[in-house]
């Protein structure tokens, strides 16, 4: 685990820098911030080798003001591709160094940004996204894995990191999974959960005690239809699959080269993280699995897609109205590419698999864990109330039209 920082000065800015090869920074390389001429420096964005364009949207420096008055900063970033200037029209600014986001108008022309910033004192990052590496996932371990949730380490990464899980809810009840940072840049999810979670443990009653190995029941009060679902499910979430990926600074693959989307099953024997993920959630044998992704770029949809018809149909009227952040919700029936580990175990086990694809365009941090809170007492409430018929009819559904044909590669 390296952790170099590259610093270029912002020219006739005394004190003024650009950051750069710092864990999850992108790019990570000196070569990648050169200063140019009027007083720019530019940031060349990497896209690692054997990644498509279509997951070009990782972007992290940090802008640093060593003096006591906001100075500004002239910056040109080039994107690894063209193709995507529309989805580079809105980016990220966390005050110090992330304590505090807002989200920056700007305007992409044939692959290339310029961007004139205010740089308050201080250190602050600039990010496609809001910033979610791997110091933010052990923080929340730490803060959710004795209460109200149990931490377990299921894997260990070629780079020597844990992949963990927060285990909550009912023990021996009906198993859901729920996954995201497949791809390293899509922290929505990550947010979602810390939502969620920080509900859950806030609703807790004075006195409780967590009893070690209480295997029958460990009753969580959470706020509302969540509440309900805990006794009825057991939850396994994982804020981060993909750790080395995340702490490389990567758009899509981890640095074995392994898309932790679609390649998660049958290439796990390429990357120690993926193979211990994909035996333990195996074993697990698991109702449901929600694997969350997010989307860049001006959406206004917030997806979630299932090959299951009758969960579609039973999840649309109960999704919380998101209007407030711009978006609306699109449902989608559809087959999973068949690398999917959720696929794998629909296969298997009759598993429901679920997909969600959140876009950040318009939310801050805050809004993002709003919006997971709200959907996840959405989802729960109607997991809970599953039964084991309309698992059968999941994988019958399923099987009918089991072909990967028309499926958007995850
Ligand atoms: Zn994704």
């Amino acid at each position: 685990m390296t952790d170099k920082v590259h610093r270029a000065a912002v020219p006739g800015k005394a004190g003024v820098w650009v950051e750069t090869g710092f864990e999850n920074a992108n790019p990570q390389s000196a070569d990648d911030i050169r200063v140019r001429r009027k007083g720019v420096v530019e940031i060349r964005q990497r896209l690692e080798r054997g990644a498509s364009e279509d997951y070009a949207f990782h972007l992290h420096v940090a802008l640093a003001n060593e003096g006591r008055a906001a100075a500004a900063a002239r910056l040109r970033i080039r994107w690894a591709t063209r193709r995507h200037d529309g989805c580079y029209d809105h980016m990220y600014i966390g005050y110090d160094d992330g304590r505090e986001w807002r989200m920056l108008a700007t305007r992409a022309a044939r692959g290339v940004t310029d961007l004139e910033l205010v740089v308050p004192p201080g250190r602050h990052l600039l990010c496609l996204h809001p910033k979610f590496d791997y110091g933010d996932c052990l923080e929340m371990l730490d803060r959710y894995g004795t209460h109200p949730a149990g931490r377990i380490d299921v894997a260990m990464t070629p780079e020597g990191r844990v992949v963990s899980c927060l285990r909550l809810g009912k023990r021996g009840a009906p198993r859901l999974v729920i996954t995201t940072r497949a791809h390293p840049y899509e922290t929505a999810g990550a947010f979602c959960m810390s939502g969620w979670m920080e509900s859950i443990a806030g609703a807790r009653p004075d006195g409780e005690e967590h009893h070690e190995g209480h295997e029958e029941h460990e009753t969580i009060l959470g706020p509302s239809a969540s509440r309900a679902a805990l006794d009825r499910l057991e939850i396994f979430l994982f804020p981060m699959i993909n750790p080395d990926a995340v702490a490389a600074g990567n758009c899509c693959l981890a640095p074995t080269g392994v898309n932790f989307g679609r390649e998660l099953f049958p290439r796990r024997g390429e990357d120690a993280g993926a193979r211990g993920l994909a035996d333990f959630i195996l074993g697990l044998e698991p109702s449901f699995y929600l694997d969350m992704h997010n989307y860049t770029g001006p959406h206004l949809v917030d997806d979630f897609r299932t090959p299951d018809a009758a969960l579609a149909e039973a999840v649309r009227p109960v999704l919380p109205d998101r209007s407030r952040d711009q978006k609306t919700w699109k449902v989608t029936v559809t087959p999973f590419h068949e690398g999917y580990l959720s696929e794998v175990c629909r296969r298997r086990f009759g598993t429901v698999p679920i997909l969600t694809e959140f876009p950040w365009y318009l939310r801050r941090p805050e809004d993002m864990r709003e919006h997971g809170r709200l959907f996840f007492d959405a989802l729960l409430s109607v997991l809970a109330g599953w039964r084991e018929g309309n698992r059968r009819q999941t994988q019958m559904d399923a099987e009918k039209r089991d072909t990967t044909k028309g499926t958007k590669s995850i």
